[in-house]
């Protein structure tokens, strides 16, 4: 349409070309060039250099079907314009040059023919490419580890083969596993292979046909740390530490290295190692209430007794009192004297009675049964541990030789997630090392003048001392925010809130996958976002020394390195906003170096496909710790999950380590870890302190 409207101007065009001099027409055409010819009555899309700017803005005022105006490299002007060969011949005599007929009327129908018989062709057949091919070697083993995508995404029984080949000629082959991750293809992957030597060449086929290009592995992390100086001090470690251990560390590392070490009480106190006291009166699975204390049973209300009674005598109220801490519910009875009180009743009375010293509800099932006469039972808040029952001041170490703000931040924490009992151990050594070698090591002292370390080695000390007496995988705090018969004792082991689901950037109550509502949920995100004393707690450190630039989320286990986005919505697998190119780059190039400080230690190399943003590596996790300091605070944000799989030459299999490993694997886990954050210290220590 827009060639039609251009015509009506050809005539007035045609008129100019009289008058132009013929020195705008010199080099028009270099000699030796054929520029290919467009007949008189055919149309195509043509580049065409025009010799003025001005001409340029002849056409666009004439209605030219310009189609677009590419850029050349020393400025000639330059249109791709939809013309007849005689429109073109009129340009050509103004001193336009043809530099490329980009396409011609015809081939059209040509190209839309040649592009069906081509997708015919390769219906069969998907294309493939390598997003990892990665080698290395563990204690003299060869691992090779490759992910490939298949554009054949929609696919579920697309079947993907990698054969590597060694220098030596040796070649193998394994299978591939397609990953979906929240409905969405991945890509394709496998554990580690281990291989008879390093990998030369890879190559992935598929069932559909496709095949990639021969790809060379290349070298993971392919980073090593400095060498340790002869004389560097380790090993601070000899057994598991609870909480009280954790504060005794602590207050003897702020006595023996004062001029390098302030205790920070951090602000917000958490529950304690406390919980209120409840029993169930009655038979729970015939007809039961449970009576709770309103306060923490070690406030004077263990011990406290609960029964209930028939009154001996006919047609008497239901009624209750408490004395001599046993608190008596007297049943209602009859004109024969029978007891007729229900569990509703009974309930219902306690709360209205007692307001401030009992709560109680009807289990589930019992509604509207008969009150059994029981007791007396006692009531007893579970706890078997030794730790001090009042409210808990965490602490955080600060290490530095200028704790003023002045040098670039670094904040490590570990033991959100109270079972994960070797973390502490992690930043506990770390923090040890930094601090002993100081005084000997010139590199350990140089990274200790340019960095502000921060160190909270337990942030749960609540759920870990309830994981320590009571209940070993416990993972949240001790706060219960059920309400109802979900606060019935029996689902002790699930109360509490997952602290690393609590913070208020991509949560659950953004909207964000991977946190519950649920009170009972190992993964429970709390009533509100910062809603306990523990989430808090890490951002107020956080936010009161905004030099903090680095930060290190401490779990276990699995193996893992990760950052940011660490959570996403669904459906459609919306992450938060995704980090730029340059800091994606940055965030890998130091994992390598992380990596590959903690390989050194012995040989624990973390996989190449754990090594990413946590929502793309492990899963969503709405409302993380991590996603708060990197996205709110722009602090560069990683989080390791220690304890990587081992390698079981007799089964050729990968096993895992758990939460708490027999004390040697912790004691392993916490050295090369260790390691890993001293080279965290070195990264931090690179960072211009123009920026801190
Ligand atoms: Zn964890």
């Amino acid at each position: 349409m827009a060639l039609r409207r251009w015509r009506p101007s050809w005539a007035g065009l045609l008129a100019v070309i009289l008058v132009v001099p013929p020195a705008a027409m010199a080099g028009a055409v270099p000699a030796g060039a054929a520029p290919a010819t467009v007949a008189a009555d055919e149309v195509a899309l043509v580049r065409v250099q025009l010799p003025t700017e001005a001409m340029f803005h002849e056409l666009v005022a004439a209605g030219a079907d310009i189609a677009g105006r590419p850029r050349s490299t020393n400025g000639e002007v330059r249109a791709d314009i939809v013309l007849t060969g005689a429109e073109l011949s009129a340009l050509t005599a103004r001193g336009a040059r043809t530099v490329q007929v980009v396409q011609r009327a015809g081939d059209g129908t040509a190209r839309y023919r040649a592009s069906v018989r081509g997708a015919r062709s390769a219906a069969a057949a998907d294309t493939l490419h390598f997003l990892q091919a990665y080698w290395w070697t563990s204690n003299g083993r060869t691992f090779l580890q490759t992910q490939v995508a298949t554009t054949a995404t929609d696919d579920p029984d697309v079947e993907i083969t990698v054969t590597w080949r060694t220098a030596a000629g040796v070649t193998g082959s394994f299978e591939l596993f397609r990953f979906e991750d929240a409905d969405e293809y991945q890509y394709h992957v496998a554990l580690p292979q281990e291989l008879p030597a390093q990998p030369v060449q890879v190559t992935a086929v598929s069932s559909l046909g496709g095949t990639t290009r021969p790809t060379r592995p290349a070298a993971w992390p392919g980073s090593a740390p400095p060498p340790q100086p002869s004389g560097y001090q380790r090993d601070f470690i000899d057994a598991y530490a609870t909480p009280l251990d954790v504060q005794a560390r602590i207050r003897r590392l702020g006595r023996q290295y004062r001029d390098l070490v302030d205790v920070i009480d951090l602000p917000n106190r958490t529950q304690g190692y406390r919980r209120t006291a409840a029993v169930h009166v009655g038979d729970p699975a015939v007809a039961a209430i449970v009576v709770e204390s309103v306060r923490f049973g070690d406030q004077n209300v263990n011990g406290i007794q609960v029964r209930t009674v028939d009154p001996g005598a006919a047609d008497r109220p239901l009624s209750a009192r408490f004395r001599d801490r046993v608190l008596t519910v007297s049943l209602a009875t009859d004109a024969a004297g029978t007891t007729i009180s229900t569990t509703d009743q009974v309930a219902a009375l306690i709360n209205a009675r007692f307001p401030d010293r009992f709560r109680a509800f009807v289990e589930d099932g019992s509604t509207g049964l008969p009150m059994p006469l029981t007791g007396p039972v006692t009531l007893d808040d579970g706890l078997a541990g030794d730790a001090p029952r009042r409210p808990w001041t965490v602490q955080a170490l600060r290490i530095g030789v200028h704790r003023d703000g002045s040098r670039t931040g670094v904040l490590v924490y570990s033991q959100e997630h109270a079972r994960e009992w070797a973390t502490p151990l992690v930043t506990l050594e770390f923090a040890e090392r930094m601090l002993a070698n100081a005084r000997t090591d010139p590199a350990t002292r140089q990274l200790l003048e340019r960095v502000d370390l921060f160190v909270i080695p337990t942030v749960n000390p609540d759920g870990a001392n309830y994981s320590f007496a009571d209940f070993n995988f416990q993972r949240k705090n001790l706060v219960n925010h059920c309400t109802g018969t979900q606060r019935d004792p029996r689902l002790r082991n699930s109360w509490g809130v997952d602290v690393n689901r609590n913070y208020a950037v991509g949560s659950l109550f953004d909207g964000y996958t991977g946190a519950s509502a649920n009170c009972l949920s190992g993964t429970f995100a709390g009533p509100a976002e910062q809603s306990e004393a523990e989430s808090r707690n890490v951002v107020a450190l956080a936010e009161a020394h905004r030099n903090i630039k680095f930060s290190m989320n401490v779990h276990s286990y699995g193996g893992y390195f990760m950052w940011s986005p660490g959570a996403y919505k669904v459906p459609g697998r919306i992450t938060l906003p995704r980090p730029s190119i340059e800091e994606a780059a940055y965030f890998l190039s130091s994992a390598k170096r992380i990596v590959g400080a903690i390989a050194s230690e012995r040989g624990t190399v973390t996989w190449p496909s754990q090594t990413g943003p946590v929502a793309d590596v492990l899963y969503s996790a709405a409302g993380n710790s991590a996603d708060h300091l990197y996205y709110e605070l722009g602090i560069t944000a990683w989080n390791f999950e220690i304890g990587n799989d081992l390698w079981n030459p007799e089964t050729a299999e990968w096993e895992g380590v758990g939460f708490q490993p027999p004390f040697p694997e912790a004691h392993a886990e916490a050295m090369e870890y260790a390691g890993g954050l001293v080279e965290l210290m070195r990264i931090a220590g690179e960072f211009p302190a123009d920026r801190v």
